[in-house]
């Protein structure tokens, strides 16, 4: 159809015209298309979907919202619960998150939180404070994380000595923040 094909043209079209602004909003997950109504032109947002999932694929998860918020955690059980040095944890709003197949697994691992895995590979996927209306992803598991560059660290008392990475950042202690986010 018509309207279609001027649909998917126009964020290149877009680009061309305002590379920067193109650029920035690309960032925050967002595009602005076009929609020609009797020639009329009405720029309206029209928000990127993220998706992601764990190695195996049975796990996928759908968002169409921004993070509000992405940042390092350096705790020990954030450490344990992924494996590696540090967590990377993208924020969502929970209410518009959705797991497109499978549900997850879930591990209580604090009296405080859980944590989301799939069951048949291992994957951690997320983390959720109880009561909290937002859930961290884990950045590593979405299809492209490259536009959500964290903005700090948390948990930064546990940071590994030798572990370098983005110290120009602003950091808080877990005491500061027993519930972040
Ligand atoms: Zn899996
Ligand atoms: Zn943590």
């Amino acid at each position: 159809m018509a309207s279609e094909t001027y649909l998917s043209l126009t964020p290149f079209l877009f680009a061309m015209a305002n590379t920067v602004f193109s650029v920035s909003l690309a960032t925050a997950g967002i595009f602005f298309v076009s929609l020609v109504e009797e020639n009329e032109v009405i720029a309206m947002p029209v928000q990127r979907s993220i998706q992601g999932g764990c190695q195996c694929g049975r796990i996928r998860f759908i968002t169409s919202q921004a993070p509000l918020d992405v940042n390092y955690c350096h705790c020990s059980m954030c450490r344990r619960a992924t494996g590696g040095l540090f967590a990377t944890l993208a924020w969502f709003p929970l209410e518009h998150l959705a797991w497109s197949s499978e549900q997850p697994a879930w591990f209580r691992s604090s009296k405080m939180a859980g944590r989301a895995f799939c069951p048949h590979c291992g994957t951690p996927l997320a983390m959720l404070y109880d009561g909290s209306n937002q859930i961290g992803l884990l950045l590593g598991s979405f299809d492209d994380p490259l536009p959500f560059a964290p903005t700090h660290h948390y948990g930064i008392e546990g940071r590994l000595a030798w572990v370098d990475i983005q110290g120009h950042l602003p950091a808080r202690i877990t005491e500061d923040d027993p519930a972040p986010h």
